[in-house]
C-alpha cells in the first residue's frame, strides 16, 4: 500500500498557496493564477499541460504524462470556488487542531493538491499507472460547466473511468449517485391597467405566476426524489399598476432520465391554460446536468474503491447527493463514474468551510491505490 504521510507538509504548503489565490467563478486572472502554479508542478514530473484558453472564464487545462497514449482513467476537478475577489484576503488559509479552514479548502483546492501528489506518487514509486490518466482541471463548475463540458466530454471519449474530485462527505463517503438538475423559464404576459381607476380592465401576470408557482411546487415529490423550486420571481412595473409582466425561474432535480420527461410533460400542461383569463404563458428550459446513476460497471469501481479503503482501515459508505456535478456528464456516457474521491470535509460554500486534514494523505493514497489497481486490472484483461 502506498504510504504518503512524510509529504503532508508539503501538501499542506502547496493547499495555502492555492487557498490564498482567490479564484472565484467569474475571477478568470485568479482561475489562471492556479493554473499556472499547477501547471508548473506536472510539468516538474514530466507531464504535459494542455491549456484550452477561455475568454471570459478561467482557462481549462487537460493535462497527461507525454507516455500516455491511450489512458481509460479521467479525473475531473475545479478551480474554481463560489467566493468573491476579496475573501482570502479577509480569512486566509488558517489550521486549528486537525482543520484547515479558508476558502475552496475542501471544494476543491485540497483535491488539487490530492491529484498531483497521487501522481507525483505514482511516478516516484515507478507504478506506471500514471501513463493510464487524463486529468481534466476545469475553471467553472460552480456555474454548471457551461464552458468545459464539451472539454469534459471530448476526454470522457474511449474512457471506461472517471474520477470526479469532490469532497468526500463529513462521514467519509463517496458519492455513487446524484440528482439530475434541470432550470425553466416561465413568463407570463397580462394586461396593464391603472389599478385605481381602470382596475377591473387589467389581467395580472403577477396573479397568474403565483397560481403557476402553487401548482409547480406541488410536483415536489420526495419519495420519488422530485423536487421543483421556484427560486425566482420577479413582476410588475408599479404598485398602481395590475401587472403586464411577471417572470420565475424553475429548478427541478429529478432522479432518473424517465422522470424528466413526465415532469415537462406535467409543467407544460400546467403552464398550457391561465388561471386568470386573457393572460399568455410561455415556458422554456432544459435538463442542464443529467442524472449521476449506478451502472453494472459503476458498481464495480465502488467496490474497488470500498475494498481499498477496508485495506486502509476506512469503512467508505456511499452517499447520494442532490446536488450536481461534473459526474453526471461523464456517467451520462457511460463511463464508470465515482465521485467524492476528494479529502474529507464539510460546510462547503459556507464561512466555516473545513478540511480534516488527516484525510489528506489518507485520500490520496486511496486515489493513488485506485488508480494503480484500474491500470492493473486493464492490462490483465488485454492480455487475456
Ligand atoms: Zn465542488
Amino acid at each position: 500500500m502506498i504510504d504518503l504521510k512524510e509529504k503532508m507538509e508539503e501538501m499542506l504548503r502547496l493547499l495555502k498557496k492555492l487557498v490564498n489565490l482567490d479564484s472565484g467563478s467569474y475571477y478568470k486572472q485568479g482561475i489562471d493564477e492556479i493554473g499556472a502554479v499547477l501547471s508548473k508542478e506536472y510539468e516538474s514530473i514530466g507531464f504535459n499541460v494542455h491549456v484550452h484558453p477561455q475568454d471570459e472564464r478561467g482557462n481549462n487545462l487537460v493535462i497527461r504524462h507525454p507516455e500516455a497514449l491511450d489512458p481509460k482513467v479521467m479525473i475531473v476537478a475545479h478551480m474554481d470556488t463560489v467566493f468573491p475577489i476579496g475573501t482570502a484576503e479577509k480569512r486566509p488559509f488558517m489550521i486549528e487542531g486537525n482543520y484547515a479552514y479558508g476558502p475552496g479548502v475542501v471544494d476543491m483546492k485540497a483535491s488539487l493538491v490530492s491529484v498531483l501528489f497521487a501522481m507525483k506518487t505514482l511516478v516516484e514509486l515507478q507504478f506506471d499507472a500514471y501513463k493510464n490518466v487524463e486529468i481534466v482541471l476545469n475553471s467553472d463548475e460552480e456555474i454548471g460547466s457551461r464552458h468545459s463540458r464539451s472539454l469534459i466530454e471530448l476526454v470522457g471519449k474511449e474512457k471506461e473511468y472517471a474520477l470526479i474530485m469532490e469532497a468526500a462527505g463529513k462521514d467519509g463517503s463517496i458519492v455513487t449517485q446524484r440528482k439530475g438538475g434541470a432550470r425553466y423559464k416561465i413568463k407570463v404576459e397580462g394586461v396593464p391597467a391603472h389599478s385605481g381607476s381602470e382596475h377591473e380592465k387589467g389581467r395580472s401576470a403577477i396573479e397568474e405566476i403565483a397560481y403557476k408557482t402553487i401548482k409547480l411546487h406541488k410536483m415536489t415529490d420526495y419519495k420519488e426524489g422530485i423536487t421543483v423550486n421556484v427560486g425566482l420571481l420577479k413582476g410588475g412595473t408599479s404598485a398602481n399598476t395590475i401587472a403586464p409582466i411577471a417572470e420565475a425561474e424553475v429548478d427541478v432535480r429529478i432522479t432518473n432520465l424517465e422522470q424528466i420527461k413526465e415532469v415537462e410533460r406535467k409543467m407544460k400542461e400546467i403552464c398550457s391554460v391561465p388561471t386568470i383569463k386573457g393572460t399568455k404563458i410561455k415556458i422554456a428550459g432544459q435538463l442542464n446536468r443529467p442524472p449521476m446513476m449506478k451502472s453494472k460497471k459503476s458498481i464495480e469501481l465502488i467496490r474497488l474503491v470500498q475494498e481499498i479503503g477496508k485495506e486502509m482501515g476506512l469503512e467508505i459508505k456511499e452517499a447520494f447527493r442532490g446536488g450536481c456535478s461534473d459526474g453526471s456528464f461523464t456517467s451520462s456516457m457511460g463511463i464508470a463514474t465515482v465521485d467524492g474521491l476528494g479529502p474529507v470535509g464539510g460546510n462547503g460554500h459556507r464561512d466555516d468551510e473545513y478540511l480534516d486534514i488527516s484525510s489528506l494523505t489518507e485520500r490520496t493514497e486511496l486515489l493513488a491505490e485506485t488508480i494503480r489497481r484500474l491500470t492493473h486490472v486493464h492490462q490483465t484483461t488485454q492480455i487475456k
